[in-house]
């Protein structure tokens, strides 16, 4: 499979009173056609930041120093805010966890699904209208013809979480970033909406990078994974290895810290203490002050990301004795 997106030692700093704070540090990582990537983390571990640095919507005191985004190899960090406007809701779409932050409460939910593909394609008034009442129904909305009249405080969250996706896929995107999708939804609405991105995925043949700090959301929808931590990517490999046999010990914890059906009994251990904030980095490994297993060497220097074996990659002194990546 061939790669849609490439990120290559992508940082991204913030500017603040005491100078630049590096929120996202050398990230690398891709996306193949038809793949769902899952980046994952808790908050503040620099996923959310990634994306938007990704769409160049990094708001003012933000800014992406080094490295590179390539989009069908075309680097995306050189883009105009002007070409970047044709490649976002065309070429890459993307969602976000709380829909009313992006549905404009005063336009009715046809006026807004109009717009996007107005601004992308030419075609006008019935067309448009058309257009949009598929859009719906292909997102499971009942009554389409109804709902296009309908201002959003009218729907239920699930209702304008799939409103968004409607947006989001107006134009047929190659590449969807569903940043925490589902994480103000209810169980039953976060299935629900889970088994439609999937459906979508398939009929559009779309790749998703998924942002998500729910292993259980991975589970479900992942093919493979980005664990990140305090900026850094500290682990990626496929899904089904990362939830067997997880190597980096925030990874372990992570999981440890997931309700699992199947073990259903076990107490759920949750990782002692919070992610740093950039001021507050370690010399050496970033999680040393959470880490069961912390050494030595992890307090005064940096581990590589080294390769465990294939398609695994890890960042911790345990696994030394392979080979350095990055
Ligand atoms: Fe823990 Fe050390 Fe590995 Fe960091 S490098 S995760 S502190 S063992
Ligand atoms: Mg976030």
């Amino acid at each position: 499979m061939s790669n849609i997106l490439e990120v290559n030692g992508l940082t991204t700093q913030f500017e603040t009173k005491n100078g630049p704070l590096t929120v996202v540090d050398d990230v690398h990582f891709s996306l193949k056609k038809g793949e769902v990537l899952g980046i994952v983390g808790e908050s503040g571990c620099g996923k959310s930041v990634t994306s938007l640095s990704i769409l160049q919507l990094l708001d003012k005191h933000g800014k992406v120093s080094s490295g590179e985004v390539l989009y069908k190899n075309t680097n995306l960090v050189s883009k105009t805010e002007k070409e970047m406007r044709k490649i976002r809701g065309k070429e890459i779409s993307m969602i976000f966890q709380d829909p009313m932050t992006s549905l404009n409460p005063v336009l009715t939910i046809g006026t807004q699904i109009g717009e996007v593909i107005e601004k992308h394609e030419k075609i006008k008034g019935t067309q448009v209208k058309q257009k949009v009442v598929e859009l719906l129904n292909l997102v499971g909305i009942p009554r389409a013809n109804e709902i296009f009249h309908e201002y959003p405080h009218r729907l239920s969250g699930g209702m304008k979480q799939r409103v968004m996706i409607a947006m989001a896929i107006a134009c047929k995107p190659t590449m969807l970033i569903a940043d925490e999708p589902t994480t103000a939804l209810d169980v039953t609405i976060q299935a629900q909406i889970l088994d439609l991105l999937r459906s979508l995925k398939e009929d559009l043949e779309m790749s998703i990078l998924l942002i998500t700090h729910d292993l259980g959301v991975v589970a479900e929808m992942c093919d493979r994974v980005v664990v990140m931590y305090a900026g850094q990517v500290v682990e990626t490999t496929d899904t089904r290895t990362l939830l067997r046999n997880p190597r980096h010990p925030y990874t372990v914890g992570l999981i440890q810290s997931t309700p699992h059906q199947s073990k259903g009994e076990r107490r759920l251990k949750s990782i002692v203490g919070q992610v740093p904030t950039p001021d507050e980095y370690s010399p050496g490994c970033r999680f040393v002050d959470r880490c069961p297993q912390a050494m030595d060497i992890c307090r005064s220097t940096v581990p590589p990301l080294l390769e465990i074996e294939g398609q695994t990659a890890c960042r911790c002194w345990l696994y030394e004795r392979k080979e350095e990546v990055i």
